[in-house]
């Protein structure tokens, strides 16, 4: 069967991503990517991961103890596009992943939204190591969905071929606006 947006964005952090290695959860929710990643770096790695609700810090955490892995991330009550401020300058990251949307059973006002996403991108993409991924999983079903899904897609498809790989994997033949999957690669 073919892998959800949602699997195949695990698969792609599964082929790059390993022991030691520093990345970053940019939408953490309730923590399904943190808890991949976290698991991916290994005792010696570490996990970046952002929100800007404290539900999710407090959900995250509880899931990260529970797996005893809370050693390996750090929890920023922040947006992702203050990113450079918890990152050193010349920190390296192998992976970013970023789940754009609303976090669902919770506060539908609080988006993503397309400037600070792209601000966000940006820096990740300024950290990030030759053959290392960023992926975006884009929600746009909401109001301001369409808007974030158009800053993306405009932002992926007019990045450098001779920088990035760039693809994207969407259904589209499902109704209901199935996430779509971008992902960029740098060569
Ligand atoms: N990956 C998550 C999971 O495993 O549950 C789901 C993420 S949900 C689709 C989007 C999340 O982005 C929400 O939890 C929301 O609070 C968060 N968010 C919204 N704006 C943000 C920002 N500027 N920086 C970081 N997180 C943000």
């Amino acid at each position: 069967m073919l892998q959800t947006a949602l699997h195949f964005s695990h698969t792609l952090l599964k082929e790059v991503v390993q022991p030691g290695n520093y990345v970053v959860d940019a939408t953490m929710g309730n923590g399904n990517d943190t808890l991949l990643l976290a698991e991916l770096v290994g005792k010696t790695g570490k996990v970046y991961a952002f929100d800007v609700q404290e539900q999710a810090l407090i959900s995250t955490h509880k899931r990260l103890i529970d797996n005893d892995l809370e050693h390996r991330v750090q929890l920023i009550h922040d947006g992702h596009q203050h990113l450079d401020d918890y990152l050193g300058k010349d920190q390296e990251i192998h992976a970013a992943i970023f789940n754009l949307g609303y976090l669902p059973q919770s506060d539908k006002q609080v988006i993503t939204l397309p400037e600070t996403t792209r601000k966000a991108l940006d820096s990740c993409l300024n950290h990030l190591v030759r053959k290392g991924r960023i992926i975006i999983v884009s929600y746009y079903g909401h109001e301001g969905g369409q808007e974030e899904l158009e800053t993306v897609s405009t932002y992926c498809r007019t990045l450098p071929q001779k920088l990035f790989n760039v693809l994207t994997y969407q259904f589209i033949n499902q109704q209901n606006q199935p996430p779509i999957l971008f992902c960029i690669e740098k060569k």
